[in-house]
């Protein structure tokens, strides 16, 4: 649906018009917009509109010349060739892999990992690592418009304290895995580091939730699993898991279980609780009905998937059955940018092809699965993934100035087959401007550009000896 501006009688008539502030007083922040495009239950898009911001929520939304004459506001972020709209929710990343972007490519999942990613973790891995691609991650995505990421990597105190000072909004999983690990010594040791994490965190900061992250069911035992989930319902939190990513794991999970990953984790009662799964590239029809009824959050990542030639994930039947899917761009060594317009770009491309049917998936399903469908499949769509009063302000500005959206028929065909992490003008977290006209407002991007290339150059020289 579209709402107009252009004629007051048509702003009076249409515009959603509510408050939660009337005092006169000078709020925090007013982003205007050519479009604002709200993702809200009616997808509403508002012509020449405004975002009225105070105290991290969005207060007002409407007509950029009634928003204007009714707040005075200390900031101002002015529409022209803008599109305003929720930030990207990024549902699956391995932030500090950034370190290891082309470390080695053009491999299959198995041979990657064990032959490549577990060894320079097990001998690169430590706390200066993890900060400096973290920082480098969150520069990446707040450069493409992510204000929300789910992480899943080592010493996740250090992820938090750099999502707590960049000002983005994640949850910080605490990883288990069942082999030594660069923080671990194996499930047990990482499950308990993670308790110790989550008791930090829980609570401390409302953009950092603490979460579990168990790797895989090849990667854990049953008991493990077991005990993971029995630690994340204890402390009350969700867990976050590959699952039926590759074919290798489907043959994995049915000698070793002999039974499918999903049909394995339900059989164990490891769904017993809020649970987010990446990839589910594999499901078979009873697993898809599974994740239904259990309301697990489904993140599809087309381009690590087609970069490991994981397969196609029939992201199109799990809608249908009622999933709860989003989108993720998983690490950046196996996609390797943090670019969610092009996750988007790609989900929709790869169903249209893999059903040979061009109407199977829509611009705005993608849109919303990047957005509140995603906000909804990591269980915080109550706080973001739409502009609409009331919820945090995770606002993001697009600019419409390049070349390669004139000319402009249909922004949201814009916004999913053109644009790039490159076109975001500005970005809000919780109110707070973490970029603006693409000056960087939180993070000290030179010194992160140094300290990673310094810390890559001495990655690839100790590579270089290794494989001498
Ligand atoms: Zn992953």
């Amino acid at each position: 649906m579209v709402m107009s501006a252009c004629s007051p009688a048509e702003d009076s008539a249409i515009a959603p018009i509510e408050s939660i502030n009337s005092n006169t007083d000078a709020i925090d922040l007013i982003i205007a917009g050519d479009y604002i495009v709200t993702m809200d239950e009616n997808d509403n898009v508002i012509r020449h509109g405004a975002v009225a911001v105070d105290g991290g929520l969005i207060i007002d939304i409407g007509p950029a010349s009634e928003i204007n004459s009714r707040y005075n506001a200390n900031g101002h972020l002015p529409g022209n060739n803008r599109i305003v709209m929720p930030g990207l929710i990024n549902g699956h990343s391995h932030a500090a892999m950034t370190l290891l972007r082309g470390v080695a490519d053009d491999l299959a999942l198995m041979d990657w990992l064990n032959n490549y990613i577990f060894p320079a973790e097990v001998e690169f891995v430590d706390p200066e690592f993890v900060r400096i691609g973290t920082e480098l991650a969150c520069w990446e995505m707040i450069r493409g418009g992510t204000t929300t990421f789910v992480d899943m990597y080592y010493y996740p105190d250090i992820v938090a304290q750099v999502v707590e000072s960049c000002g983005l909004r994640a949850f910080v999983s605490a990883t288990v895995i069942g082999q030594r690990s660069p923080d671990a010594e194996g499930a047990t040791d990482s499950i308990e580091k993670g308790l110790a994490f989550i008791d930090n965190w829980k609570d401390r900061n409302s953009r950092i939730t603490p979460i579990f992250g168990p790797h895989a069911n090849y990667t854990l035992n049953e008991e493990q699993l077991k005990a993971t989930r029995a630690a994340a319902n204890d402390a009350g939190v969700p867990i976050s898991i590959h699952m039926s990513e590759s074919p290798f794991e489907l043959e994995y999970s049915k000698q070793t279980f002999g039974m499918t990953s999903i049909e394995m984790f339900e059989s164990i009662g490891f769904l017993d609780g809020p649970t987010i799964g990446a990839h589910v590239v594999w499901p078979t029809e009873e697993e898809i009905r599974i994740l239904a009824e259990r309301r697990i959050g489904v993140i599809h990542n087309p381009t690590s998937n087609m970069k490991i030639a994981s397969g196609i994930s029939p992201v199109t039947d799990m809608l249908q059955a009622g999933v709860l899917v989003g989108l993720g761009t998983d690490g950046a060594a196996s996609n390797n940018d943090l670019d969610m317009w092009e996750e988007m770009r790609l989900a929709a491309f790869l169903q249209k092809v893999d059903k040979m049917d061009p109407e199977v998936m829509s611009a705005s399903t993608v849109l919303n699965m990047a957005t509140s469908g995603g906000a909804d499949a990591i269980g915080i769509r109550d706080k973001v993934g739409a502009l609409i009063v009331g919820m945090r302000a995770d606002v993001i500005q697009v600019s419409f100035d390049d070349v390669h959206f004139v000319p402009t028929y249909d922004v949201i065909s814009h916004l999913v087959y053109v644009a790039d992490e490159q076109d975001v003008a500005s970005v809000t977290v919780d109110g707070k401007l973490l970029m603006r006209d693409g000056e960087f407002l939180t993070i000290d991007t030179e010194r992160v550009r140094r300290e990673a290339t310094a810390l890559a150059s001495r990655i690839q020289t100790a590579l270089a000896e290794r494989n001498q």
